[in-house]
């Protein structure tokens, strides 16, 4: 395996292109665990110097660097208590310690900790691509087809309270379904089907699948009830 370190995000994005097939480098908790199966000559492009880390008040809104791990966002009052209650979901300190926000988003899983509670902010990205910066909603990003960009850096545009929650059958174990509504948007993650975006009954449009979380049954009952008193 070659680690490259790229002096900037625009050396990154070139040397993304120049090695086909490579990942960029965030905490590292998730390429990482894939070493033995990324191959001899997997490339991973190290930003994790590279990203800020800082929350910060920006406007009406919150900026949290991509750098900024879940622990950082999980330890701070300046985000809505439901975003950081969705970064304690990893359960694991070392963990959530390692995870970058912007590696969590990049990797888009249907059990992730964050999308839901993102949408919920309504959370605008700020993607460095090979054609420029662009700002974009998150459930823009996460169906976009063409990901190669750089994610810098996250504004929560509304900072109202809300809701997040995680089903799972213990802590450390893969989620059934996560979920978060705030100021009537919701955002449902099923684990193993999909994620859905909008009003409170956006998650019918998601085909339930059976995993070892648990069956398609259960998991669409669990998101037709959990905002019901909400
Ligand atoms: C045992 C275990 C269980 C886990 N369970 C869950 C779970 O239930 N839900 C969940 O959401 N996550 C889960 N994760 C993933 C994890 O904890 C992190 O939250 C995270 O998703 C990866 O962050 P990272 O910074 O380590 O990313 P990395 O491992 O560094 O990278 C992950 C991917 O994101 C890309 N990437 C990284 N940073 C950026 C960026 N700034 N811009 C664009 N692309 C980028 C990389 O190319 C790579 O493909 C689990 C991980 C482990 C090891």
């Amino acid at each position: 395996m070659n680690i490259l370190h790229p002096v900037s995000l625009e050396e990154a994005l070139a040397l993304k292109s120049q090695n086909p097939g490579s990942r960029y480098l965030g905490g590292g908790t998730a390429v990482l665990s894939l070493i033995g199966g990324l191959g001899e000559d997997a490339v991973l492009i190290d930003i994790s110097k590279l990203l800020g880390k800082d929350i910060v008040k920006e406007g009406n809104g919150i900026r949290i660097g991509a750098g900024a791990s879940l622990a950082d966002i999980a330890a701070s009052s300046a985000v809505p208590s439901y975003v950081s209650k969705s970064a304690g979901f990893q359960a694991s300190l070392p963990l959530r310690l390692q995870s970058s926000l912007g590696g969590n988003v990049a990797l888009s899983r249907f059990d992730s900790y964050m999308i839901p509670s993102l949408y919920a902010a309504d959370a605008r990205l700020s993607v460095l691509s090979p054609s420029g910066r662009k700002e974009m909603g998150i459930d823009e990003y996460v169906i976009a087809e063409n990901r190669d960009g750089i994610i810098e850096s996250i504004l929560l545009c509304s900072l109202e309270e809300g809701q997040a929650v995680r089903y799972s059958r213990s802590s450390h174990a893969h989620a059934a379904l996560t979920a978060a509504c705030s100021a009537g948007r919701y955002a449902y993650g099923i684990g193993g089907s999909g994620f859905a975006f909008g009003g409170k009954d956006s998650y019918n449009a998601i085909e339930c699948r059976d995993d070892l979380a648990g069956s398609g049954e259960y998991k669409r009952y669990l998101a037709s009830v959990v905002f019901k008193e909400g």
